[in-house]
């Protein structure tokens, strides 16, 4: 199975609605200003009628859904897989995937949400069917959590040998030079020694 047929539209969604919508730390600063109308257009972007679509009556349902998503990678990174699995299934139950083809200039696409849906439940099921497939396919593993300080945002790992441990290539070199400053200090202590 190619990676990019398991890592599609509904995880990169999860991903963008956790890292954009939720507060906690990007790159070592503080995520305290959202934009919530603004970060749904960009996440939905893909889709420009969700685009038009976005509305301030959904700006909370986003908010509650971005929460959710980023409990259940808080639940897969912790290794809590029964409890990820049971959100995803609740969500699931309220807005069913309902996988159908649309012919999109000339080339038929699978999509997994309702044709007629509005736009947050829409999103819902796209985002739910893809992280659940994560799971149902034995790739959740590549669904994770930052690893560098200051920084909580999430991530589809969709390297080949799934060993991405940072949310972007800023906290990965952050990171990096951190451990490299570290790593002066200590011989500059050594070197100083009687
Ligand atoms: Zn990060």
């Amino acid at each position: 199975m190619k990676l990019d047929s398991y890592i599609d539209a509904g995880v990169l969604a999860s991903v963008e609605f956790a890292n954009k919508l939720t507060p906690g730390y990007a790159n070592g600063r503080p995520v305290t200003e959202i934009n919530v109308l603004e970060a749904v257009r960009e996440v939905v972007a893909i889709d420009p009628p969700s685009v038009a679509a976005v509305s301030e009556k959904d700006a909370d349902g986003f908010i509650a859904l971005a929460e959710q998503l980023r409990a259940i990678f808080i639940g897969i990174d912790g290794g809590d897989m029964d409890d990820a699995a049971e959100m995803l299934n609740r969500i699931l139950s309220e807005h069913p995937a309902t996988p159908y083809l649309a012919k999109e200039e000339g080339v038929w696409h699978l999509h997994h949400h309702p044709a007629d849906a509005a736009l947050l439940p829409m999103w819902t099921a796209i985002c739910a069917e893809g992280l659940a497939r994560m799971i149902g396919t034995q790739n959740a593993h590549r669904l994770g959590i930052c690893t560098a300080n200051n920084c909580d945002r999430v991530f589809a790992d969709t390297s080949k040998n799934a060993t991405r441990r940072f949310c972007s290539s800023a906290c990965q070199n952050r990171t990096k030079m951190a451990a490299f400053r570290a790593r002066k200090r200590a011989a500059a202590v050594t070197e100083n020694k009687p």
